[in-house]
């Protein structure tokens, strides 16, 4: 098993204050073959401070790597959150300076909100909610290419009272998709709606398959823990939801470069 989300007490968002180097144990004790590491780096987050303490995290990054490398592969990785305009270039900045095999993209924020945030769904219906933050989405991955999977693509879903119907904004999936298979990107299942009680799987079947369809191979599995609690938790849920979809292959990353693992 491969789990290609996690986060450490780097993370400013973390719970329950685990270590890098507790996450790899738990890693290994549960068997998994890799972790990545992946905590945030969400650089003009329209909230809380969301700041990482880089030196800090790459050294732990690479001195993990090397210590435990004949149990586990440890992947250093890392999770940016973008937005469109400036925080592009300090996301690209950043990954141009250290040996990461493995970025994730994701959209926490969109306009001037968190999209945890009520403040973010004011004046908007549910459905409103939902295309304003896909057509954001759609608009960072345009304009940014240095990263290898977009993350937790419909985690918007989390946030909202109630699940608009797929099929009244599947078309904003599906030009997100194009764009992604076009630039080479990838997608991932986040194991993450299972703990927090949230129906649709992260991205639904019919996303995934939609995503295979439009001839989509990238996709990577992970569980977005944060901390040891829920490391390497539902991904076997996760590669019978790639088999369901008809993929016969997960991903995973050496030095930004896909690894097709038969299921
Ligand atoms: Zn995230
Ligand atoms: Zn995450």
């Amino acid at each position: 098993m491969f789990d290609y989300h996690t986060h450490s007490n780097f993370s400013y968002d973390h719970i329950g204050g685990s270590s890098m180097e507790e996450l790899v144990c738990t890693a290994i004790e549960v068997g998994l073959d890799e972790i990545a590491i992946t905590d945030h780096y969400d650089p003009n987050f329209p909230a809380d401070e969301a700041n990482l303490d880089f030196p800090a995290y790459k050294k732990q990054l690479l001195e993990l790597k090397e210590t435990y490398k004949d149990r586990i592969r440890v992947v250093p990785g890392i999770e940016l959150g973008i937005r469109p305009g400036a925080t592009l270039q300090s996301c690209s900045d950043e990954i141009v300076s250290f040996p990461y095999e493995f970025v994730i993209a994701s959209v926490h924020s969109a306009g001037d909100h968190p999209i945890h945030r009520q403040s973010f769904r004011e004046g908007r219906t549910d459905l409103e909610s939902v295309i304003f933050y896909y057509e954001w989405t759609l608009e960072c991955i345009k304009a940014y290419d240095n990263f290898d999977v977009l993350g937790h693509i419909n985690v918007i879903d989390r946030y909202l009272p109630t699940d608009p119907e797929e099929s009244l904004y599947i078309d904003c999936i599906e030009a997100i998709f194009r764009v992604l298979i076009e630039k080479g990107k990838g997608i991932e299942i986040n194991t993450s709606n299972y703990r927090y009680g949230q129906v649709r799987t992260i991205p639904t079947l019919s996303m995934l398959k939609l995503y295979r369809s439009l001839g989509g191979e990238i996709v990577t599995t992970g569980s977005d823990s944060h901390g040891v609690r829920y490391i390497g938790k539902n991904l076997s849920d996760a590669q019978e939801l790639l088999r369901a979809a008809g993929f016969t292959h997960l991903t995973t990353f050496e030095n930004r470069m896909p690894v097709f693992r038969t299921l």
